[in-house]
């Protein structure tokens, strides 16, 4: 039976991103992929037809797929509206309701691109680390939540850092998987010496790897160290897990060492193996509908889409290899040219790494 892939494109650049990737999926269907697409709508482009950012049907297509392929979410144009029906709120209510509790945000520097980095290349050349970031729990979801007003009359913000041990258990599980194909380095990032939560998150990273994967090789780092360490020293690290919040600043921190956000794939999984792929950037507003928007970090997330739940790795390798060969013809987007290379647009990126495969 064909794989059923869900392409959600979205806002801002979303579209003219997930086009490039679905003429990248289309090569590979005319060689044998049998997958069949399916589109809906999501964020801001869903508000405007539906009013909800995560129409029902939306939500019932992505029940049904075996990967979903995402653009991007949210833009200045739904920024008053009021945060329950707000853009991000879909991509969040998509990631509770399927339960996408692993984010998988490889941090990979292409040597062509060493001199897009912000630090020297001898630091980062040769960059390969993996963030696994916990996605449906800790302050992002917990409960209570909101603003109030105290007695004084003063409105007060709140919200609730929470972890069960079952959660913690099944992403340090997923990050040690991910490891044991890796260096069987895993450094899991607390705040323990502050957060009772993440004294637990510790505990129990301790107890997985020393009775579960004994082969690998577990230290702790406090969050405020690893974002130093990262900017620091960033080759130190193979796999890094961490909660929610500390994922998402790190994994942004570690993507910037790459020179460009427009090359960063990354993935959601759940327990079933279902899995939701995206970039890792946002809607990119400032340069929506000109069609200069980097689209490799989608195509090398519809590459992590065939390996991670599709089960094609060959294929996956093939636009990977692909991405690198462009690459090396001196092709770039805006956001990664430099001196004595040839600019492309979006479009064009597309059609080079279509011809590439
Ligand atoms: P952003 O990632 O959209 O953009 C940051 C900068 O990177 C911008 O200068 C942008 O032009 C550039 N950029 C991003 N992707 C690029 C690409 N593929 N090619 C070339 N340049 C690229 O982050 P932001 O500006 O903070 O947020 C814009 C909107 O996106 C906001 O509404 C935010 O909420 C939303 N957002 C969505 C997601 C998501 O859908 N997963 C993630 C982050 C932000």
């Amino acid at each position: 039976m064909s794989k059923r892939i869900l392409v959600l494109p979205g806002d801002g650049i979303g579209p003219e991103i997930t086009a490039e990737a679905v003429k990248v999926l289309d090569a590979l269907v005319g060689e044998g992929l049998d997958v069949e697409l399916d589109e809906g709508l999501i964020g801001g482009a869903a508000y405007d037809a539906a009013e909800t950012p995560l129409p029902s049907a939306t939500l019932d297509m992505a029940r049904e797929a075996d990967a979903i392929l995402l653009g991007a979410v949210g833009g200045p144009k739904w920024e008053p509206l009021d945060i329950s029906v707000r853009p991000e709120k879909g991509l969040l209510g998509l990631r509770a309701e399927l339960g996408l509790f692993s984010n998988l945000r490889p941090a990979i520097l292409y040597p062509q691109l060493a001199d897009a980095s912000s630090l020297r290349a001898e630091i980062v050349a040769g960059l390969d680390i993996m963030i696994v970031r916990e996605l449906t729990g800790g302050i992002y979801f917990g409960q209570p939540r909101g603003i109030r007003t105290l007695e004084n009359g003063e409105r007060q913000g709140f919200n609730t850092l929470v972890y069960a041990e079952h959660e913690i258990e099944r992403i340090v599980r997923s990050a040690c998987d991910i490891a044991m194909k890796r260096g069987k380095r895993l450094c899991s990032v607390d705040k323990a010496n502050v957060l009772e939560c993440t004294e637990l998150w510790r505990e129990v990273a301790e107890r997985v790897v020393k009775n579960e994967y004994p082969e690998i090789e577990l230290s702790h780092m406090y969050v405020d160290n690893a974002a130093m360490q990262l900017v620091k020293w960033p080759k130190q690290f193979d796999v890094m897990v961490t909660t929610n919040m500390f994922g998402d600043i790190l994994s942004d921190a570690a993507a910037m060492l790459t020179g460009s956000i427009g090359m960063l794939p990354s993935a959601s999984l759940n327990e079933k193996g279902q899995g939701m792929y995206e970039p890792i950037h946002g809607s990119a507003p400032d340069i929506a509908g000109k069609g200069v928007a980097n689209p490799l970090a989608t195509i090398l997330s519809v590459a992590m889409m065939l390996r991670y739940s599709l089960g094609e790795s060959a294929m996956a390798e093939r636009i990977e290899k692909a991405v690198e060969q462009v690459l090396d013809q001196g092709l770039r987007t805006p956001d990664i040219m430099s001196e004595g290379m040839t600019e492309v647009n979006c479009e064009g990126m597309g059609d080079a790494v279509v011809a590439a495969l």
